[in-house]
């Protein structure tokens, strides 16, 4: 089976014991790992895949008990390296009554913002089928110069791109510089998967239709996807284009819902890319990504929660 190489930040997410509160109201935290492209790593195995984490922990207690929760998922974490001077870095997250999300990032800087160009293991890039990143590697140097690379030699390897920005406007210098940064890779990638929201601020609109998505069309994209949370998603390819509703569920917590449905397409394409010619093909592939975001949001965290095959199909077949 084909390789997909996950590259970025994995961290912690302190969430509070009670929901509904601010950060400050919180009588406690527990610990959630997570970090957008650990998690699609994740999805990916916990689907049958075989999947590779490539970035920088600290060399702490954090560290090293990620790098165990990659190993125990079944993600190769050969790709791994720890720095002795930094730690990991952590965020204190709550969805807030009002449902506005609060964050607090410890990254002063954080291990992950500290992975070199000559830290990369090229021999396990090289072998990736799916070299899948985000936005937050590029924030600040080093890390930005060993994202660069690693989609550079992963392209000259062969690999299809996969870009999910995840944008995280409080980590950026400012907004301007968050979109800017982000869109100066778009040209690099095969595949491009934003959420609704990610649309309307790349594009600096409050709109998701087609017109507006199509702006963030290039000639050199396979497939670029918008999600629409319990609403599905939608899809554009140079020959093709429409959407695909997803399935009813008790949402619980939306955390990992992007990652496991990037997690369920990489897996599959991996092994064959034919659906990004045949509308068809697409829009099963569609559906199983759907899916396994939906059952992501029905438990706490994203980790615990990303789906199996078996859960997958489950809702897949439910009447
Ligand atoms: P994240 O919270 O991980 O940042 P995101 O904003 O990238 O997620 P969403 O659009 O929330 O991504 O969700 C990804 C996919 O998961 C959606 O396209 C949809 O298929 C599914 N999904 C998310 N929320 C729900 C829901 N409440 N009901 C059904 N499906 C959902």
């Amino acid at each position: 089976a084909g390789l997909v190489v996950s590259f970025g930040e994995m961290l912690i997410d302190f969430v509070p014991t009670v929901s509904g509160v601010s950060l400050a109201e919180a009588p406690g935290f527990l610990k959630a790992p997570g970090g957008a492209p650990a998690n699609v790593a994740i999805a990916v195995a916990r689907l049958g895949g075989r999947c590779a984490f490539l970035g920088k922990l600290g060399d702490d207690e954090f560290g090293r008990m990620l790098a165990a929760i990659l190993r125990d998922n079944g993600v190769d974490d050969s790709g791994v390296t720890f720095d002795a001077g930094a730690r990991t870095a952590l965020a204190f997250v709550t969805l807030r009554a009002d449902g506005e999300r609060e964050f607090m990032f410890y990254r002063n800087p954080s291990a992950d913002m500290l992975l070199t160009e000559a830290e990369l293991n090229l021999d396990l890039i090289r072998k990736a089928k799916v070299f899948h990143y985000g936005s937050i590697s590029l924030i600040t140097e080093p890390c930005r110069s060993a994202h660069l690379k690693a989609m550079e030699v992963a392209k000259e390897a062969g690999a299809l791109l996969s870009y999910d920005p995840n944008l995280r406007l409080p980590l950026w210098p400012s907004a301007a510089e968050a979109r800017e940064q982000i869109l100066s890779i778009w040209d690099a990638a095969d595949i491009i998967k934003v959420s609704d929201v990610e649309l309307e601020f790349l594009t600096d609109t409050d709109s998701v239709e087609d017109e507006v998505a199509m702006r963030l069309w290039r000639p050199s994209l396979k497939l670029l996807l918008v999600t629409l949370g319990e609403k599905g998603c939608k899809y554009y390819t140079k020959d093709f284009h429409g959407s695909v509703e997803s399935f009813a569920v008790k949402q619980v917590d939306t955390t990992g819902a992007g990652d496991a449905f990037v997690g369920a397409l990489l897996g599959k394409f991996v092994e064959d890319q034919s659906a990004l010619q045949d509308e068809k093909k697409l829009r099963e592939l569609l559906r199983f990504s759907n899916a396994c975001g939906a059952i992501t949001t029905t438990k706490k965290g994203a980790i615990p929660s990303l789906p199996n095959v078996s859960e997958a199909m489950r809702l897949m077949e439910r009447p």
